[in-house]
C-alpha cells in the first residue's frame, strides 16, 4: 500500500520550529500512518517544488523584528515576489507560526505566508494558528495538533486519487488505525488506594482533581525504532557532527564586566577566527555551538544506571522490529561516539520531556503510582497540570526521572526522543575594522535555582559552558547575518540606540565601528554624527557594562548623547530606559518626525521592548498630535527607522 503523505517546511533559528516540525513528523508516521516529508523551508526547489505539492504544513518561527529565520529567507522572498495569483491554486495548507506577544510583529513571518498562500490561491484546510511565547506555546500548540490529524486525513482523503494512495488504500488506513489496541488512546486504570504521591497541594507528582479520574485520554504510544550496541574501547575523540557551515575560532580572552555586588555577572569573551573567509558587521550576531554540564551528565548516566558503560562506543542502528518507515539514525549524532559524548555534545538534556517521551516512560515504569502519574501528565485531561508543572518550570529529563525513581528507561528511547542540542546566538559588540578575524560579545550568567520541581541546580548550558571552558578552547560559531539590524548609509542620520543590560551589546560594535571608521577613511567627520544612546542597568557602581569604553566615545564625540537608567538605585529618577526616553522626548520626536532618525532596540527584557514602544508612541502622539499613532509606529517598522534585535 502506498502511504498518504504531505510536506511539513519550518523556518527555524533557534530549533525550537524544527524540533516542533519533527516531532510531527514522528507522530503523523507512528500514530496516523501519514509521511511526512519534512525540509527546511529554503530547501525549496532542492527538495520540493510548491507546483507539485498538494498539501503543505508550514512551522515557523519569526525572529526579532518579524523577519523570516535564517533558513526561511529564500523561501519568503519566493512566495512574496511570485505574480501568478493562481499560483498555488492546486494546495491545501496550514501554518503553525510560533511568536511572542510582547513584540509589535507577533508572528509576522507565519502571518505573511499564510496570507501570501490564499493571495496565491491555495486554501486552507486547517485555521492557522499563532503560538504565543509570553502565554506559553503549548497552550495553542496542543488543542492545534490535536485538531490538524482528523483535518489532515479528511484532506489527504478527499484529494486521495490525486496523490499516492487509493481509496481503498485509504479507508485500509483509516480501519488499521482505528482498530489498533497498540495505539488506542485511552486507559482506565484504578487508583491504588496508597498513592504515594497524596498531598495536601498539588505538584508535579500529585493534583487532586485527577486523581479522581478513572479514565485519561492518552496519546497513542509512538513506536522507536532505534537499538544500540555496546562496543567496549577506551573513550576517542569524535568527530562533531554540526550542521551547516560553521568556523573553527579559539577563546583567547574572558572578563567580568560587573561589580562582585551585582545581581547578575555579566562576562564578555574573545573569540580568535583561525579562517580567512569569516565575515562579519556591527549588527550581527554570532551562532556558538556548546555543550551540556559534565556533572548534569554524570546524574543522568547515574540515573540511567550506565556510568560504567558511559565511555564505550555506542552503535546507534535502526532496530531489526522497526516498522516506522521515516525511521532514520539521528544525523547530530556521530555513527561511533560513546553516551557520555552523545549526551554532553549532542542532545538537549535540558529540554522539558514532550508527551510522547513521558507516554514512553509510563510503559519503562514499575511502581503503580508513579506509572498513573506519569499517565495523567502526558494524557489530555492533564494538560494544564503538564504545561504548569513542568513547562513552566522547566523541568529537565533529570527531574522527571528523579521525581519517578521506578522509571527506568532504555537509552535507545533517550536517544530518539531527547531533541538535539542548539547552537546558541549572540551579538557581536566588536568591529570588523578593529580585526576582521577577532570577535567579542557579552553574556549574562544563568543560575536556575532547585525549587518548584527543580531537583537539583543548574546554569544556563551556554553561558555555564563558556564560563567554565579554558583559554585555548576551540569553540565552533557561525554569524548569523542581519537582515536591517545595520548603521545608516548617511552619517548624519540620527541613530537613537537603547540597549539595556547586554542590550548594549551591538550597539558598542557600532560605535567602535564609527570610531575606528574615524580614524580610517577619509572625510569621515565625527562631527556629522548624530548618536544617542539609552542604556539601562540595576546600579550605576555595580553592572555598567563598557562604562570606560561609553566614556570615551563621548569624549571623542561619537557617541554625542547617553541617558542612563538604574533600576535599583534610591533616589535615581530614571529607573527604566524608557523614563529617560520620556525625560526626552521633545528631543526624540524632533529627530524621528522632522529628521528620520533610526531607532534600535535590543536586549532580553520583553516587557522592556513593549515599554519602550509605547513611550516612543505616546511621546510621538502628544508631540505631533498624531491622530492614527499605531499607523505612524507601523510605517517606521516597515521602512526600517525602528528596528529590534530581541532574545528572551
Ligand atoms: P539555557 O540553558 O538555554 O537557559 C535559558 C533558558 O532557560 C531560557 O530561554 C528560559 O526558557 C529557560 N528558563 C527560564 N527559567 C528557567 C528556570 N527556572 N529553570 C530552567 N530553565 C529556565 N544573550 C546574551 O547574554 N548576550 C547577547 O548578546 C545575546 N544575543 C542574542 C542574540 C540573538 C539574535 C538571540 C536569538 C539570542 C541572544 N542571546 C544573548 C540569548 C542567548 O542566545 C542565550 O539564549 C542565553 O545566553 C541563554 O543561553 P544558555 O544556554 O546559557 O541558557
Amino acid at each position: 500500500m502506498k502511504k498518504w503523505r504531505f510536506l511539513l517546511g519550518f523556518g527555524s533559528e533557534t530549533g525550537q520550529s524544527k524540533s516542533i516540525a519533527q516531532g510531527m513528523g514522528d507522530i503523523a508516521s507512528d500514530q496516523h500512518q501519514i509521511c511526512a516529508d519534512i525540509f527546511e523551508l529554503d530547501e525549496i526547489d532542492k527538495q520540493f517544488k510548491l507546483e507539485d505539492e498538494p498539501v503543505m504544513v508550514i512551522v515557523t518561527s519569526s525572529t526579532g523584528d518579524g523577519e523570516p529565520p535564517s533558513n526561511a529567507s529564500k523561501f519568503w522572498r519566493k512566495i512574496r515576489r511570485e505574480k501568478n495569483p493562481q499560483f498555488l491554486s492546486h494546495m491545501k495548507y496550514t501554518v503553525l507560526g510560533l511568536g511572542d506577544t510582547n513584540y509589535s510583529n507577533f508572528c509576522n513571518c507565519g502571518r505573511v505566508l499564510d496570507r501570501r498562500f490564499e493571495e496565491l490561491g491555495a486554501t486552507r484546510f486547517y485555521p492557522s494558528a499563532w503560538a504565543d511565547d509570553a502565554v506559553g506555546m503549548d497552550s495553542t500548540i496542543e488543542p492545534w495538533l490535536q485538531g490538524l490529524w482528523p483535518a489532515l486525513k479528511e484532506t489527504l482523503g478527499k484529494i486521495g486519487n490525486s496523490t499516492e494512495a487509493s481509496v481503498s488504500d485509504i479507508s485500509d488506513s483509516i480501519n488499521q488505525l482505528n482498530l489498533s489496541t497498540e495505539n488506542k488512546p485511552t486507559v482506565n486504570r484504578q487508583l491504588s488506594s496508597s498513592n504515594k504521591f497524596k498531598s495536601d497541594e498539588d505538584t508535579i507528582t500529585y493534583s487532586s482533581s485527577l486523581t479522581e479520574l478513572t479514565t485519561l485520554t492518552l496519546p497513542p504510544k509512538p513506536t522507536h525504532s532505534l537499538a544500540v550496541k555496546l562496543i567496549e574501547s577506551a573513550e576517542n575523540a569524535y568527530q562533531p557532527s554540526i550542521e551547516g557551515q560553521y568556523h573553527a575560532s579559539t577563546l583567547t580572552r574572558r572578563e567580568c564586566l560587573t561589580h562582585d555586588a551585582a545581581v547578575k555577572a555579566v562576562m564578555s569573551i574573545n573569540l580568535q577566527l583561525s579562517e580567512e573567509e569569516f565575515a562579519f558587521e556591527p549588527g550581527d550576531a554570532v551562532k556558538v555551538v556548546c555543550a551540556n554540564n559534565e556533572n548534569e551528565v554524570n546524574l543522568l548516566l547515574k540515573r540511567l544506571q550506565w556510568m560504567d558503560k558511559a565511555s564505550y562506543q555506542l552503535d546507534i542502528s535502526i532496530s531489526p522490529d522497526n516498522t516506522k518507515k521515516s525511521a532514520k539514525v539521528p544525523t547530530y549524532i556521530p555513527l561511533m561516539c560513546s553516551l557520555r559524548y552523545a549526551l554532553t555534545n549532542c542532545l538537549d538534556i535540558r529540554s522539558s520531556p514532550r508527551k510522547n517521551l513521558l507516554r514512553l516512560f509510563v510503559d519503562c515504569t514499575t511502581d503503580e503510582d508513579e506509572k498513573r502519574r506519569l499517565e495523567e501528565l502526558c494524557s489530555k485531561e492533564g494538560s494544564e497540570v503538564y504545561i504548569k508543572y513542568i513547562l513552566e518550570e522547566h523541568l529537565s529529563v533529570l527531574d522527571i526521572l528523579n521525581h519517578f525513581p521506578s522509571c527506568q528507561p532504555d537509552v535507545p528511547i533517550l536517544i530518539e526522543f531527547l531533541p538535539s542540542l542548539m547552537p546558541r546566538f549572540y551579538s557581536i559588540c566588536s568591529s570588523p575594522l578593529d580585526d576582521a578575524r577577532s570577535i567579542q560579545f557579552v553574556y549574562s550568567l544563568l543560575k536556575f535555582e532547585p525549587k518548584n520541581g527543580r531537583t537539583y541546580e543548574r546554569n544556563g548550558v551556554c553561558t555555564n559552558w563558556l564560563n567554565e571552558i579554558d583559554l585555548g578552547t576551540k569553540v565552533q560559531i557561525q554569524t548569523r547575518i542581519s537582515q536591517h539590524f545595520r548603521l545608516p548609509l548617511t552619517l548624519d542620520t540620527p541613530v537613537i540606540m537603547i540597549g539595556p543590560g547586554t542590550g548594549v551589546a551591538p550597539f558598542i560594535g557600532f560605535l567602535e565601528h564609527l570610531h575606528l571608521s574615524s580614524k580610517s577613511i577619509n572625510g569621515f567627520d565625527v562631527n556629522n554624527l548624530n548618536t544617542w544612546l539609552f542604556y539601562g542597568c540595576r546600579h550605576r557602581q555595580h553592572d555598567f557594562l563598557f562604562e570606560e569604553q561609553i566614556q570615551m566615545y563621548q569624549q571623542i564625540n561619537v557617541l554625542k548623547h547617553l541617558f542612563v537608567a538604574a533600576s535599583r538605585e534610591d533616589n535615581y529618577p530614571y529607573r527604566y530606559v524608557q523614563d529617560q526616553l520620556r525625560a526626552n522626548g521633545k528631543d526624540i520626536a524632533d529627530l524621528i518626525y522632522h529628521r528620520n532618525a533610526v531607532i534600535y532596540v535590543c536586549g532580553d527584557i520583553k516587557v522592556m521592548v513593549r515599554d519602550v514602544r509605547e513611550t516612543i508612541a505616546q511621546i510621538l502622539k502628544e508631540t505631533f498630535d498624531i491622530q492614527n499613532i499605531e499607523e505612524y509606529m507601523k510605517s517606521l517598522e516597515t521602512s526600517r527607522r525602528y528596528l529590534l534585535d530581541i532574545w528572551s
